[in-house]
């Protein structure tokens, strides 16, 4: 794509893009940032407050990916930096056991019934690795079914067919992932209960654990059919495996319980992260005490972290949970909706063919005319219409995922005046994803 494309620049952004491929590959600390799949010139950010982001050229920002989901109270609330402060003050890492890390597993373990026990460590992909050891050390056996479109951070085996940024680089799995890693993953399509019923019965006593992100965000926003969770938790209960539910995304995003608080299927296992760390390096795996009996140092499974329960790092996350009540997520949906309004209406406007799906207030669009009920549904859309929807709302100061495969984040902080800047500029980016071409 030729420069001529972006009618903008981002002279300083693009300068400190130039330093970091010198020493960094790609430029980048993780792939999707590096705007492959729409072109242009990453914004390096400086600074957030709000709803609003501010680039190193000063350009602002209303900021519809709130870090992947983590700042649902926007950036820089004043009690979670205040919470931090406080941590910080009193030292960063002891490496001991400490008061913080007790209180947000309370926490968690008290907003949502399932999870009994909870392991803290530090990212999303930690606790799906740890998840899943855990499921194969109690089940005794190797297999593990994921869907095709469900990214899980990435872990070796879990690295086949998955979304988000390998959804982005279309890549089918990747190098450095062995055979064996790979031959024990059974990768199905999401949303085919008969598919499931197949693969257990092809591989009887071996399968460990289905694993599925608990309303898909990392393809779009794919929602589960009515009834899917729910099969696949009694499908795993027949065929002794064990059902867990990937709530790093939409765990305390959905309602104050997670996706758990919204279709009520008890998962044998649950993984967590973003929201719960409020913007720090904090992510978490638990569910049943019995299965969870079976980790280190209580049981053989062993998994560890240096960082894990940071102090500040908890204050963090548990500052921004005790902030997340009913009225906050009353907010989120009320703004998520609203957004939602505008963006359909701008489309439908140009006469653009798109799907908005939503799970809770988390929400994306498709730029074709038929529902996405799976990865290969997904791939299907005109991704070169969101190219050119995106860097239009960029230009006019909005920052959407830089992606067609990603799913889009409000918070609280989104006001009024955020979302009339979205408002004002909507109707020009419909009209270029109207007008462009493959
Ligand atoms: C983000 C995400 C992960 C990985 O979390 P990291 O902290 O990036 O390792 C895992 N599962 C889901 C559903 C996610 O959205």
């Amino acid at each position: 794509m030729s420069e001529l494309a972006y009618p903008y620049e981002a002279p300083a952004s693009q300068a400190l893009f130039d330093r970091a491929a010198a020493v960094t590959p790609g430029g980048v600390n993780s792939p999707v940032r590096a705007f492959r799949a729409v072109g242009g010139t990453p914004r390096f950010m400086v600074s957030g407050t709000g709803p609003y982001l501010t680039d190193a050229d000063g350009r602002e920002y209303v900021d519809l990916v709130c870090s992947w989901g983590p700042m649902i109270l926007g950036h820089s609330h004043p009690e979670v930096i205040a919470a931090v402060q406080d941590a910080v003050s009193r030292g960063t890492s002891f490496g001991t056991p400490g008061e913080g890390e007790v209180a947000l597993a309370e926490e968690m373990v008290a907003r949502v019934a399932p999870l009994e026990q909870v392991r803290l460590v530090s990212s999303g992909t930690e606790a799906t690795m740890s998840a899943i050891r855990l499921a194969r050390g109690f089940t005794q056996r190797t297999k593990v079914i994921k869907f095709a479109g469900c990214y899980h951070g990435h872990v070796d085996s879990l690295l086949a067919a998955a979304g988000s940024g390998v959804a982005t680089f279309a890549l089918p799995d990747t190098p450095g992932v062995t055979g064996a890693q790979a031959g024990d993953t059974v990768v199905l399509p999401y949303n085919d209960l008969d598919a499931v019923r197949a693969a257990f019965a092809a591989h009887p006593g071996e399968i460990a654990c289905v694993i599925t992100e608990a309303s898909p965000g990392n393809m779009g926003v794919v929602p589960p059919a009515d009834g899917f969770n729910q099969g696949l938790k009694d499908l795993c209960a027949e065929n002794g495996a064990l059902y867990i539910s990937d709530e790093v995304m939409t765990g305390f995003r959905t309602s104050r319980a997670g996706w758990y608080g919204v279709d009520g299927v008890v998962p044998d296992l649950m993984t967590f992260g973003k929201v719960m760390g409020g913007g720090f390096p904090a992510a978490a795996f638990g569910g049943r005490a019995d299965v969870m009996a079976h980790l280190a140092p209580a049981g053989p499974v062993y998994q560890a972290g240096t960082l894990s329960g940071n102090p500040v790092a908890t204050a963090a996350g548990l500052a921004q949970l005790r902030l997340l009540d009913d009225a906050a997520y009353d907010k989120v949906n009320a703004v998520s909706k609203e957004i939602q309004g505008l963006v359909t209406d701008a489309l439908t406007k140009e006469g653009v063919a798109h799907r908005l799906q939503t799970a809770s207030n988390m929400f994306s669009v498709f730029f074709t005319d038929r529902p996405v009920r799976n990865y290969e549904d997904a791939k299907a859309q005109e991704s070169f219409r969101f190219t050119a929807f995106f860097h239009s709302l960029l230009a006019d100061g909005v920052y959407l995922p830089p992606s067609s495969f990603e799913s889009w984040f409000v918070s609280t902080a989104h006001d009024e005046r955020a979302v009339q800047r979205i408002a004002d500029a909507l109707p020009a980016a419909a009209r270029a994803a109207a007008e462009a071409t493959a």
